[in-house]
C-alpha cells in the first residue's frame, strides 16, 4: 500500500511499526449536530483505507474518537463558546443527552453508508484524567505553561512547529501581525490552549491541577491515540481542513509528551462541496444521507459517487451524478445475479484483472480507476461470467457496496431487461420476426437465456 503522507509530501510504502499489524487513528465527529455527507466523504476514506489494508491481508486497529467537549465556536483564538453548551441551550436536553443523540445518529448514519464500526470510539469526556496527565508532561518537558488556571502550549519550545502544515512560526507571525491578540495571557499568539479556566457559565467543567475547567480540542486526540494505539502508530486520517492546527498541534503535543515521533503517515481527503461552497454546518446547507433514501437513492451508491474521484481532491455534490452512481450500483447487482455464482477458480484473464484492480487500490487508493477496471471487466467478453461474480465478489471486501444483494434475493429482470421482454413480445404479435429476433440477441448478449412459452417470452440467468 502507498499512500500519500502529507508530513513528507510523498506518496510512500506503508511500512508498519509492528509486522503486519496496523494502528489507525481517524478524528471523529462532534456530537452536537447531524453529521452531513461531507462529513461522510471524510469518514468514507478511513473506512476505505481500513478495508483497502484489510484486502492486502493487514490487521487493522482502528480508533475513531467522539468529541464531545471542547470545540469552539472560535477556534482560532481559543475563545467564544463551547459548542455543546450552544447546543444545549438550543435544545434543552443536557450535554449527556445531546452527546448521546448525535452519537446514536452518526453511528446510524455511517451504517447506512457501509462504514464498518471502528475498534474503539473513544469518548472525548471520559478521557479527562489521561488529557490532564499529557498536559503536566507538557509542563514538566518545558513545552508548557499556566497562567491563571489555562494552560498554554509554548510553540516556540517545540522546533519543529509547522512541520505538518508548512505554518512554521515566521509564517505565522507575519500573518499575526495585522490581528488583535485577543489573549494577553499567552507569551506568544501563536501559543495555543491545552487546558481553559472555566468561567461562571460553562457547563462542562472539570477539576484540574490548575482549578475548575476543561479540555482544548487538539489535546484529546493526542491522549485518546496514544492511549489505545501505543507511543508509536501507523496512520492517521482525517479532512484537509484539520491540517492546521489541529494535526499540527497535536503533534506538538504527543511528539512533545513522548520525546519521539509517534505517527508515520498523515493521511487527508479533500472536501466535498455543495453549489461551489465548502459543506459546513455553520454555513447551514448541509445534506444528510437519510435525505437521500428519501429520492430513492441507496445510501451505499453514496461510496460508489465517492470513489469516482480521488480522495485528495476536492469534489462538488451533484444530484445527477448521485442518481448515476446509483444506477451503476443497482445495475452491477444485477449483473451479479445474472452471472449466477462463484466460479471454482480464476482463469488467467481473470487473474490479470484482480491484479490491475488489486494494483490500483495499493496506489494511494486510486478508486477512479479501480471503478474503470470493475466497468472493463463487467463488460468483458474474455471472462466467463462465474469469474466475474468471483472477482467482484471478492473486490467488494473494499468496494462495500453489497454486490450480492440480488444475487442471494433471488434474479429479478432489471428494468432494461423487463422493456425488452415486453419489446420482443410485441414484435411476436405483430409478426415483426426481425425485430423479435434482434431483442432475443441482446437478451442473450446480457447473458440470459431466453425462452419461448405459451405465456409469452421468458428470461433466466445462463448458467
Ligand atoms: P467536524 O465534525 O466538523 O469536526 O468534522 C468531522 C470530519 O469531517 C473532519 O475530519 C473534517 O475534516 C471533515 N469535514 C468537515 N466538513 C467536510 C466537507 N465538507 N467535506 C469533507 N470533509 C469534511
Ligand atoms: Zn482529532
Amino acid at each position: 500500500m502507498r499512500l500519500n503522507n502529507t508530513l513528507t509530501r510523498r506518496v510512500e510504502e506503508v511500512v508498519p511499526v509492528d509486522d503486519r499489524k496496523i494502528g489507525m487513528y481517524s478524528c471523529g465527529p462532534t456530537v452536537y449536530r447531524y453529521v452531513h455527507i461531507g462529513n461522510l466523504r471524510t469518514f468514507l476514506l478511513s473506512d476505505l483505507l481500513r478495508r483497502a489494508l484489510e484486502f492486502e491481508g493487514y490487521e487493522v486497529t482502528q480508533v475513531m474518537n467522539i468529541t464531545d467537549v471542547g470545540h469552539m465556536t472560535d477556534e482560532a483564538s481559543d475563545s467564544g463558546r463551547d459548542k455543546m453548551d450552544l447546543a444545549v441551550a438550543d435544545e434543552g436536553l443536557s450535554p449527556k443527552e445531546i452527546a448521546q443523540k448525535y452519537t446514536q445518529a452518526f453511528l446510524d448514519d455511517t451504517e447506512a453508508i457501509g462504514i464498518k464500526r471502528v475498534h474503539v470510539y473513544p469518548k472525548a469526556t471520559e478521557h479527562i484524567p489521561e488529557m490532564i496527565e499529557l498536559t503536566e508532561r507538557l509542563i514538566e518537558n518545558g513545552h508548557a505553561y499556566e497562567v491563571d488556571g489555562t494552560v498554554y502550549y509554548d510553540v516556540r519550545s517545540f522546533p519543529e512547529y509547522g512541520k505538518l502544515s508548512g505554518n512554521t512560526l515566521d509564517k505565522l507571525r507575519a500573518g499575526h501581525r495585522q490581528e488583535l491578540e485577543v489573549d494577553s495571557n499567552k507569551r506568544h499568539p501563536e501559543d495555543f490552549a491545552l487546558w481553559k479556566k472555566a468561567g461562571p457559565n460553562r457547563l462542562m467543567r472539570w477539576d484540574s491541577p490548575w482549578g475548575e475547567g476543561f479540555p482544548g480540542w487538539h489535546i484529546e486526540c493526542s491522549a485518546m491515540s496514544m492511549k489505545y494505539l501505543g507511543e508509536r502508530f501507523d496512520i492517521h486520517t482525517g479532512g484537509v481542513d484539520l491540517i492546521f492546527p489541529h494535526h499540527e498541534d497535536e503533534i506538538a503535543q504527543s511528539e512533545g509528551g513522548v520525546r519521539h515521533e509517534v505517527i508515520s503517515a498523515w493521511v487527508h481527503g479533500g472536501f466535498l462541496r455543495l453549489k461551489e461552497q465548502k459543506m459546513a454546518k455553520s454555513s447551514g446547507n448541509i445534506i444528510r444521507i437519510g435525505d437521500l433514501a428519501a429520492l430513492g437513492i441507496d445510501p451505499l451508491s453514496f461510496r460508489y459517487f465517492t470513489f469516482e474521484t480521488r480522495y485528495r481532491k476536492e469534489m462538488d455534490f451533484s444530484e445527477d451524478a448521485l442518481r448515476a452512481a446509483d444506477t451503476t450500483v443497482k445495475r452491477l447487482r444485477q449483473r451479479m445475479a445474472e452471472w449466477g455464482g462463484p466460479a471454482e477458480g480464476l482463469g488467467s484473464e481473470a487473474k490479470a484483472f484482480d491484479g490491475r484492480f488489486r494494483e490500483a487500490v495499493a496506489d494511494d487508493l486510486d478508486m477512479p480507476q479501480a471503478l474503470v477496471i470493475l466497468n472493463e471487466l463487467a463488460s468483458s467478453r474474455n471472462v466467463p461470467d462465474p469469474e466475474k461474480y468471483s472477482l467482484v465478489s471478492s473486490w467488494d471486501q473494499v468496494l462495500g457496496l453489497d454486490v450480492e444483494r440480488d444475487a442471494r434475493a433471488g434474479w429479478q429482470p432489471s428494468d432494461e431487461v423487463a422493456a425488452l421482454v415486453g419489446e420482443r413480445d410485441a414484435a411476436r404479435a405483430n409478426k415483426d420476426f426481425a425485430t423479435a429476433d434482434r431483442v432475443r440477441d441482446r437478451l442473450q448478449e446480457l447473458g440470459l437465456e431466453v425462452m419461448d412459452t405459451p405465456e409469452g417470452t421468458r428470461v433466466r440467468p445462463r448458467i
